[in-house]
């Protein structure tokens, strides 16, 4: 049985440091699956189809990632798609405290289990609301995508 793992977020936009726990994960599962989560209430910085899309290029020739979008709840959307894990990245305490709790709450609901990855030294500071920000004053955001 191949093992697949969901890695959700809002990946608005997908960084540098997003595309390094995908490959990571692609090392200790068969397949991920990149779950770009939206809110009907709240649209993003860039509409959720293009976030899609522009992650499928990044991953054109990995046949091992598939790139969806989801609603609702994360784990439902775990069960849909039959993996068997979530991975999380964490770059700070704060992001630790936070995934801690998702995690625990996820495994108590479900039991699925939810693996985190410390971030990468080099990509630690990256993150899509500072990549957003510079956009938004017109900086080059290119050396911080994939
Ligand atoms: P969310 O809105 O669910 O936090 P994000 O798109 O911001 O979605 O992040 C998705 C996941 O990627 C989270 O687990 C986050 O901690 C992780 N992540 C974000 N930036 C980085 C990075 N630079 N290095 C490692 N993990 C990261």
């Amino acid at each position: 049985m191949k093992r697949k793992v969901l890695f959700p977020g809002s990946f608005d936009p997908f960084t540098l440091g997003h595309d390094d726990i995908v490959k990571r994960a692609l090392g200790l599962f068969d397949e991920v699956v990149i779950a770009v989560g939206y809110n009907e209430q709240k649209t993003g910085w860039k509409p959720v189809e293009e976030r899609v899309a522009s992650i499928k290029k990044v991953y054109a020739d990995e046949p091992r990632v598939r790139v969806e979008s989801y609603t609702g709840l994360t784990v439902d959307f775990v069960k849909e798609k039959g993996a068997t894990a979530i991975v999380r990245g964490v770059r700070t305490m704060a992001d630790f405290e936070y995934e801690m709790q998702l995690a625990d709450v996820n495994r108590q609901l479900t039991g699925i289990e939810t693996i985190l990855l410390p971030a990468s030294p080099q990509y630690a500071s990256i993150s899509s609301s500072i990549v957003r920000e510079l956009a938004h004053f017109h900086h080059d955001i290119s050396t911080f995508l994939p």
